[in-house]
């Protein structure tokens, strides 16, 4: 075989070969995409945003529920004006969609959680709770904890939040909680946001 055939052949597989990892590649590119201006979409506000510096996260240790419900729970028990103590709700399926992501009135007025005793954090972080009980139960369903993931990369690429910024409601200095329960998959999140954000 001549050299210039030999190559012509190389040359035919490696075109094949990245052809087909394209083909194969292209459909997961759109979903992301698609996830993305979805998130986009949802966290967009008529007011001045805040300049968010945390994420929190939270379960909501209860076995079903919705943003309604813990609005009504926070408004009517609580007696906290603003009702709804976390900016995001992530259903289970249980009293919202699984994995439906339920905005909440103070994400829409760029306003302080309620959902740390700490108020000067309220202040700069964004509160996300995930219906479930992760302390007593198994961690968050599938399709919660891939919303959750595409909420908090998009949150962290908008307001530059570090990973040491994203942090469980129990490791916030102040009388012990185990928010949000021992089975929440905390490294696994970190994880999969350090892969979605650029080196
Ligand atoms: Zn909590």
């Amino acid at each position: 075989m001549k050299i210039v055939e030999r190559h012509v052949i190389i040359f035919s597989i490696v075109m094949f070969i990245t052809a087909t990892g394209l083909f194969i590649y292209l459909p997961f590119l759109s979903v992301e995409r698609e996830v993305t201006i979805h998130i986009e979409e949802l966290c967009r506000v008529d007011v001045e945003e805040n300049e968010w510096e945390y994420v929190v996260l939270h379960h909501s240790a209860t076995e079903e529920g919705n943003a309604d419900n813990f609005d009504r729970y926070h408004r009517e028990e609580k007696k906290w004006s603003h009702g709804l103590a976390y900016h995001f709700v992530i259903g289970n399926g249980n009293g919202s969609g699984n994995g439906e992501i339920e905005v909440g009135d103070r994400w829409k007025k760029q306003i302080h959680g309620a959902h740390t005793a700490n108020m000067d954090l309220n202040r700069i972080s964004i509160g996300i709770c995930l219906v479930g009980n992760f302390e007593e139960d198994n961690g968050p369903t599938d399709n919660q904890f891939k919303s959750l993931t595409s909420l908090v990369a998009y949150f962290s690429k908008r307001y530059n939040i570090p990973n040491s910024h994203i942090v469980k409601h129990s490791q916030v200095l102040q009388k012990g909680t185990a928010c949000p329960g021992k089975n929440f998959p905390y490294r696994q999140l970190i994880k999969e946001i350090s892969s979605l954000q650029p080196l």
